[in-house]
């Protein structure tokens, strides 16, 4: 069998074909725009793209498409083939430098919140060089942007790339500050770390909820659930590993650096980490990873779930977004350095972390929000709603230190000096391990851990980095105008970690004590549900500090911020539907059923023992009686509930009216059906119960 560093990146057109298939001139100026995104002519363009076809069409391709990221939080392809009528009456395959960097695809029906009326249907799409094409089935895919005719981006990659850029701005001017000539350009990288459910195809199919909304909406808790934690880190059993396979060996062959594979906390859940790297890469791997899941699931009797809450009762799944930045010659600038001068430089990169989480704790928690992840967030096993930042104790007490002009680390006595001592060495700190703070600091790195499974992790690193410039933009402005670099910057960091401390926090974010603490001692924010975060995405502020960095106009943040709420409504609405359906047609059917086969039973034992009491058996139909009367009238109760949303005057106050009728409505039905459940003979029950989907697949 081929070894994998013979197949890795053989669908990708990277760095090794475009050298051996460009000629000099032309792979210099391309890669003079991947590099440094200086523009690419159009003869470079056609250079490269004819390159592109020939390569493709050897490796099978017939089709190209530009593939981007709209606002569904999926990505979107239109397949073109490459034919061109010969005048011989065959045909030639073409691909032209245009159609590489440009395509317009009619766009009408993607979600552009009204920044482009339908008769101005169209958007283009935009190439990215910076990420790779790759061939995927019968397609070349080249990434693009996606904007509206106006330059109104209408994707997720327009905004992380300027996010990107900005961070890349500020950055700069503090590396400059500190000396440092050489570096061309500030990067982020991520790492996230993909969790996700298997179940069994047959048994899926069996379950409209699952079917229609990624969740089950109703299933009693088995007997066993997580509680032995013997799934976590487990054996893994013959069908997941023939899939894990498979999954790493297709992800291989696109480039996407798939590195470490586990069982998680819950029965039939399970993660895939990638090696990181530079974050719209990490962006586009992340969307091919997920839709690799779900397609080679299916190759092996599976179905890959992505959904944030697929069970009640166990785990959900999360998305863990190891985040940092570093210099084009290779400087991490959240490590720690060897010399005084890095550490300070390292401190204050820090500190602007610290101010910018802090600052935009709305921003984070909102480019999070989702109807699926709000079932998460707050519940006992992600991190709470509340935004707060993990260091370990030994970073906290230096800062404690730094801010108090004290003296750090007993034995000695001595008052550290920025830029003058070498910071005293910590190691990383292992209680991080508790897996409850939302945003914790990981020795070199950032972990962002509220993003959902299914999350987009754009939407994240476009506010991080945002936020983060907007400090980095601050700090310079007032370090450039300082007349004495040194006392300013100590005076900065103290003054940062003074004003911002509130946001640290190094204990468990799990404990309702600390949720108290947040919010009425120290005045974090603690929105829990999507309505109630999302609106804040045109407040005054945010909108001012997005627009100033050119990471979103304000049109844009408002359409936004309408798309997510009507996403959230609609996920809820098809959810709700969902119920009612599975309980008018198939639980109160199979119910009724049962009830029925009591009632014969009753009428036969006491037809042949004329004395029998039948005391269980009736009961037991009292009992369902009782249960079938209220399911029905807990469904009409959520059918009422969703015609009230009729009345709502625009998205947000049809959030409200979702989040505050809708969904409780849909809870109480879903107790009463899952009692039922719960009395209910097996037999009878219309679909697969909790225990056969979570221990179904061999
Ligand atoms: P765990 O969180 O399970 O202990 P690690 O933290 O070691 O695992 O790594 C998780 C992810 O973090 C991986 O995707 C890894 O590549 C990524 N990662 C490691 N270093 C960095 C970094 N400097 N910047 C961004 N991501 C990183
Ligand atoms: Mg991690």
């Amino acid at each position: 069998m081929e070894s994998v560093s013979e197949y890795f990146g053989c669908m990708v057109f990277d760095d090794r074909v475009m050298k051996a298939r460009l000629n000099s001139d032309v792979y210099n100026s391309l890669k003079n725009t991947i590099d440094n995104g200086a523009r690419l002519d159009l003869s470079v363009a056609n250079s490269v793209a004819s390159a592109m076809r020939d390569w493709a069409v050897e490796r099978g391709a017939t089709h190209f498409t530009h593939w981007f990221q709209p606002l569904t939080g999926l990505t979107a392809e239109k397949h073109e083939s490459f034919i061109t009528p010969a005048p011989d009456g065959g045909v030639i395959m073409e691909f032209s430098g245009k159609e590489l960097i440009q395509g317009e695809p009619d766009a009408s029906s993607f979600p552009s919140g009204g920044l482009r009326a339908t008769f101005e249907a169209r958007g283009y799409t935009a190439w990215d060089p910076s990420s790779y094409a790759f061939i995927k089935g019968n397609t070349l895919c080249i990434p693009t942007a996606f904007c509206s005719y106006g330059g109104e981006a209408l994707d997720k990659k327009t905004p992380l790339l300027r996010s990107m850029a900005a961070l890349n701005r500020q950055a700069l001017r503090i590396l400059r500050l500190f000396g440092n000539t050489e570096a061309k350009c500030v990067r982020t990288s991520v790492g996230p770390e993909q969790e996700y459910f298997l179940v069994d195809r047959e048994m899926f199919s069996k379950r409209r909820d699952l079917v229609f909304t990624g969740r089950t909406l109703f299933g009693a808790k088995p007997p066993k659930g997580q509680e032995l934690e013997d799934h976590y880190f487990g054996a893994i059993k013959l069908k997941v590993a023939a899939y894990m396979d498979d999954l790493n060996r297709e992800l291989w062959k696109l480039g996407v650096l798939a590195k470490t594979e586990h069982n998680e906390v819950a029965p039939a859940q399970h993660e895939l980490a990638p090696i990181y790297s530079t974050t719209n890469v990490a962006a586009d791997h992340n969307q091919l990873t997920m839709e690799l899941m779900q397609k080679i699931a299916s190759k092996h009797g599976l179905v890959c779930l992505l959904h944030e809450k697929p069970f009640a009762g166990v785990n959900g799944s999360g998305k863990h977004n190891n985040w940092s930045m570093a210099t084009d010659t290779g400087v991490n600038l959240l490590s720690p350095g060897e010399t005084p001068y890095e550490n300070a430089q390292f401190l204050l990169f820090l500190c602007a972390v610290i101010k910018a989480v802090d600052d935009y704790q709305d921003l984070l928690r909102l480019s999070v929000a989702t109807a699926g992840n709000d079932h998460r967030l707050g519940a006992n096993e992600a991190p709470p709603a509340v935004v707060s930042i993990f260091l370990g104790d030994e970073l906290t007490a230096i800062l404690e230190a730094l801010e108090a002009n004290a003296p750090y680390n007993g034995s000695e006595k001595k008052t550290m000096k920025l830029g003058v001592d070498i910071l005293p060495h910590f190691t990383r700190d292992t209680t991080d391990r508790n897996r409850t703070s939302p945003f914790a600091f990981t020795g070199n790195k950032f972990e962002f851990r509220m993003l959902g499974s299914s999350n987009s992790i754009s939407c994240a690193n476009i506010m991080l980095n945002s936020a983060v410039a907007e400090s980095l933009k601050i700090f310079a402005d007032e370090l450039e105008a300082a007349e004495s670099f040194e006392p300013a910057l100590s005076e900065l960091i103290r003054r940062t970690i003074r004003e911002h401390k509130r946001i640290l926090f190094n204990g468990n974010g799990y404990d309702d004590g600390w949720i108290k603490e947040a919010t009425e001692k120290r005045g974090l924010l603690n929105y829990r549900t999507t309505p109630d975060c999302m609106p804040h995405l045109i407040d005054e502020k945010n909108v001012r500090m997005l627009t100033s960095h050119s990471v979103f106009t304000e049109a844009e943040l408002h359409s936004r911020c309408e798309i997510m709420l009507e996403n959230y409504c609609k996920t809820v609405l098809i959810e709700a539907n969902t119920m009612t359906d599975m309980v008018n047609r198939q639980i109160l059917p199979a119910v009724l059923n049962y009830a029925h086969s009591v009632a014969e039973t009753i009428k036969a034992k006491m037809s042949v023992l004329s004395d029998a009491a039948c005391g269980y058996e009736k009961s037991l139909l009292g009992k369902l009686n009782v249960l079938t009367d209220q399911l029905s009238l807990k469904a009409e109760g959520l059918s009422q509930a969703v015609l009230g949303l009729r009345d709502a005057e625009n998205a947000e106050s049809q959030a409200y009216l979702v989040r505050d009728t809708v969904l409780p409505a849909m809870c109480e039905l879903r107790a009463v059906a899952d009692e039922t459940e719960a009395v209910t003979a097996d037999e009878y029950w219309p679909f697969p119960t909790y225990g056969e989907l979570l221990f179904g697949v061999k």
